[in-house]
């Protein structure tokens, strides 16, 4: 299969490529197009040539063109999904879920409006407060759920008016480009550019002055660069960053009952969701059976090559990322810890780790104080709900947390005063395109979805229009 990036509404490849390995057998499995600097300018120029025409054409017409993109990606997604689980790892049920998203994704985005607001209408005058287009949006995301956040900011970039140039990681690059091949036919040419590099084409768009914004999602050490090169033009920024999200699970909650569904809250995707539950506060009167109802769990699911229908859990997303779960690993162990399940690689070529969970730890470890980013999760004893919340606040990530408890009120109180961006009763949510999505203190900058998101992608414009024409000004 040939894989050609998007410039300009054309599809090109590039003069070098680089090697796509599936993470399941550990073996490189097609090539991707590599972009040149020459390949990015032409696309930020293009991108800019569109822009004028593209940001007159109103949201309903904006909207028409989105929503065509996401019908006819939906007559592929079929053929799409064994690709996505060759270079992601993920199972085939959640390759699915992530494809079909996309065109629900579009329509729920493409329902939210923009309206002018009229701050004063009165005897000195009309206010109106405007939201123009910003540009060109450069768009980087990562491997983890490469599709629909890509599908998320392109829909929210182009439906306000800009044009964009989209970048997918270097380790899941492929489906992104088959999706570029379905937009090609869709959108004006330069409207929406997708392009596919190593480690330089992420830093030449923050860097770039032809691009106007950055919307990022990955790492909070990348983002903090992003942020760096993108203040030598003032690009608008939006960080989606990653996350330790802690859960409290309360004193009054059946273990029996909740505990699969902290299980898959922490498990899903191998652990590599932003959102994941990463620290487990369990009361310690429920502590034992909890861990043991967790332990049950990771010793019962089906680990493996995300192609096997059965598999539930499929294989780190690639060597770098595996080393580094089984640093944790290493150094959990080192701390003295107890492993209740997994625990060790699995055999086989591909970067397969046992679901693994850990009691008897606490802060100091790196398991507890960093993102570890795969499957393995801290379960961490607590008495008192006062010295938890300090706990689960102390900690310079604010991503998304979580509380767990029969008593909804008495949750409600405690999220309140957890120190995220999105923090949950019973549930540890994923993003909703109606709901803002963001980061408190180093889990990111700004939000993504709602309106808030929206205006993100523009500038806020003041209007002053006087009452009356004053005297000889004819
Ligand atoms: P990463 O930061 O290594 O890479 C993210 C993207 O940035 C990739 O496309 C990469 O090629 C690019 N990049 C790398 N160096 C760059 C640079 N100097 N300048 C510009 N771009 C550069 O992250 P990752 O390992 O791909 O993803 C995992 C991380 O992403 C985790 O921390 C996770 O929590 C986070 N994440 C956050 C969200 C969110 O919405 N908050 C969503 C998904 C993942």
């Amino acid at each position: 299969m040939e894989f050609t990036q998007l410039i300009d509404g054309r599809s090109e490849t590039s003069e070098t490529s680089f090697d796509v390995i599936n993470p399941a057998t550990g073996k490189v499995f097609a090539k991707s197009p590599n972009a040149s600097k020459a390949q990015l300018d032409a696309a930020v120029a293009a991108a800019r040539r569109a822009f004028s025409s593209w940001r007159s054409l109103s949201f309903a017409e904006r909207r028409d063109y989105l929503q065509r993109f996401g019908q006819a990606f939906k007559g592929y997604i079929e053929e799409l999904i064994p690709l996505l689980v060759r270079e992601q790892g993920k199972p085939l049920a959640a390759a699915r879920s992530e494809l079909s998203y996309t065109p629900l994704q579009i329509e729920r985005l493409c329902a939210l409006e923009v309206p002018t607001e009229v701050l004063r209408d009165n005897a000195q005058g009309r206010v109106e407060l405007r939201y123009r287009p910003l540009g060109v949006v450069g768009i980087i995301t990562p491997w983890n759920v490469p599709i629909s956040i890509a599908v998320g900011r392109i829909t929210q970039a182009l439906y306000t008016g800009n044009t964009a140039i989209q970048k997918p990681s270097p380790y899941t690059p492929l489906t992104t480009l088959k999706m570029g091949e379905i937009a090609r036919d869709i959108f004006p040419p330069g409207v929406l550019n997708i392009l596919s590099g190593g480690d330089d084409l992420g830093p030449w768009m923050t860097a770039h002055p032809g691009i106007d914004k950055i919307s990022f999602t990955g790492s909070v050490a990348t983002g903090k660069k992003v942020l760096a090169s993108a203040s030598s033009n003032l690009k608008r920024v939006t960080l989606e960053l990653g996350g330790n999200d802690a859960a409290i699970v309360l004193e009054d909650v059946d273990p029996a009952k909740i505990a699969s569904e902290i299980f898959w809250a922490a498990f899903a995707n191998c652990g590599q969701i932003c959102l994941a539950i990463k620290r487990l506060y369990v009361h310690d009167n429920i502590y034992e059976p909890f861990c043991e109802a967790l332990a049950s769990l990771a010793r019962s699911v089906k680990v493996g090559d995300g192609l096997d229908p059965e598999v539930q859990i499929g294989p780190v997303q690639n060597r770098m990322q595996y080393e580094k779960v089984l640093d944790f690993l290493e150094d959990t162990k080192r701390a003295g810890a107890r492993i209740l399940a997994g625990g060790h690689a699995l055999d086989g070529p591909g970067y397969f780790i046992a679901p693994t969970i850990v009691a008897d730890i606490k802060e100091g470890t790196r398991l507890v104080d960093e993102e570890p980013f795969g499957p393995i999760l801290p379960v961490i004893r607590y008495n008192d709900v006062e010295d938890v919340i300090r706990r689960a606040n102390d900690t310079r990530y604010g991503l998304g947390a979580s509380v767990w408890t029969n008593d909804v009120k008495k949750g409600a109180a405690i999220a309140a005063r957890l120190e995220a961006g999105t923090t949950s009763v019973n549930q540890h949510n994923l993003p909703d395109p109606h709901i803002p999505f963001g980061g408190a203190k180093e889990s990111g900058l700004g939000r993504e979805y709602s309106s808030l998101g929206l205006k993100s992608y523009m500038e806020a414009q003041v209007i002053n229009i006087p009452a009356a024409q004053p005297q000889g000004m004819k």
